[in-house]
């Protein structure tokens, strides 16, 4: 496997030790070393993808025609199982796991059962307060509860439309019963849904007000998502860019949004429905940016480090998992902070503009 003995934390079992390795060089002393970058922003957040591969070819996030790495460039599970850890061995108290789809990952749920070891102890003393992932749904009915008894409680579902014709036009290869079929699964397996919508002129705006309606029936929490300029896509995404300013405009002709100083740790802005007390989120790196409070890191499914989900500041681990070891992987992380830029600078105006950065989002996920 190439792994340098010690690599992993050792608390509790896990699928992937081997014989020879021994304690995580870092346990017991996790929150003294937390990650701080340049700006002072404390890293709490990873998102790791665990594949590039997605069963989807969601128009506004790939080409149809999207070439895969080949798969010898993955990292394996105990690779993506050394690199979770040492971000944990650092005060990283949250991971979500993303791609691609990570329901797609051979050995997908071994790794989830193998980062169960992680979940409990308070952020003070090191350990995951949550382990979750983003998905499309898709295989979600068969993983539901295995993924509840692996201690992951929340899911991340993205789901654009409620109309199976559009859902076909949006994700191109993708049908839209199996993924209710699975968000119902996920919801009787007793995770806590939360659905990503993403606003797209023309496509889903006019279904927003009913998604909102659906969700808060159903006791889910939703999140409305600018379209991003990352990754080169058959058409202009200026086309289809509508700006959350305008959504909320439409949902105020209908409710009444009351501002939210709630915060779940991650981008999003919230107001609650007063009508309703349901909660609805707003990620809007477009209109609003919010890279002031940014506490995350992005790592892809090869092991490279992104520091910010628009630019394009790295630090390659996977060399390091491979040849290096536990303190040259630690170096790492302390380099990468260094690195982290103050905040992207999206911008959607100019019509035919190159996407901000050349990778596509399926590939440091979501
Ligand atoms: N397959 C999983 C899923 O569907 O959630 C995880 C990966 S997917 C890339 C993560 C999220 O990114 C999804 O909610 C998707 O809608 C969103 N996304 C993809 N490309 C985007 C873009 N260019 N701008 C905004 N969101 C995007």
């Amino acid at each position: 496997m190439g792994l340098h003995p010690g690599v992993h934390a050792t608390r509790g079992p896990s699928l992937f030790l081997l014989p020879d390795e021994t304690a995580h060089p870092y346990i017991g002393c996790m929150a003294a070393r937390p990650l701080i970058d340049g700006f002072g922003r404390r890293i709490s957040c990873v998102r790791l993808s665990v594949t590039d591969r997605c069963d989807f070819r969601c128009a506004y996030c790939m080409p149809l025609d999207m070439t895969f790495l080949p798969k010898a460039e993955v990292l394996t599970l105990e690779e993506l199982d050394a690199v979770a850890s040492a971000f944990i061995a650092r005060g990283v108290s949250r991971i979500r796991l993303t791609g691609g789809e990570p329901l797609v990952r051979k050995g997908f749920l071994e790794l989830v059962q193998a980062l169960k070891r992680h979940i409990g102890p308070s952020r003070d003393e090191g350990g995951l307060d949550e382990l979750t992932l983003t998905t499309n749904g898709s295989r979600l009915a068969r993983f539901a509860e295995p993924l509840f008894a692996a201690g992951v409680r929340r899911v991340n579902v993205s789901l654009d439309t409620l109309d199976a014709g559009r859902f076909r036009q949006i994700t191109r290869t993708g049908d839209l019963a199996p993924v209710l079929e699975g968000i119902a699964a996920a919801k009787a397996a007793g995770l806590s849904v939360k659905l990503n919508m993403v606003a797209l002129k023309g496509l889903n705006e006019d279904e927003i007000p009913a998604m909102v309606t659906w969700a808060g029936a159903e006791g889910f929490d939703l999140t409305f998502i600018e379209t991003m300029p990352l990754g080169l896509i058959e058409e202009d995404r200026t086309n289809r860019y509508l700006p959350l300013t305008a959504v909320r405009r439409t949902l105020e002709s209908r409710m009444t949004l009351v501002d939210s100083p709630e915060r779940t740790g991650g981008p999003a802005r919230y107001v609650r429905v007063a009508e309703t007390g349901q909660k609805l989120g707003f990620i809007t790196p477009l209109t609003h940016n919010f890279c002031e409070s940014c506490n995350r890191v992005r790592v892809t499914a090869t092991g490279t480090l992104f520091m910010c989900l628009g630019q394009e500041d790295r630090v390659e681990l996977r060399d390091l998992l491979r040849d290096g070891g536990p303190a040259a992987l630690d170096e790492a992380l302390d380099r990468a902070m260094q690195l982290k830029p103050k905040g992207h600078d999206f911008v959607i105006e100019r019509p035919g503009a190159a996407p901000a950065v050349s990778r596509h989002m399926s590939m440091t996920g979501g």
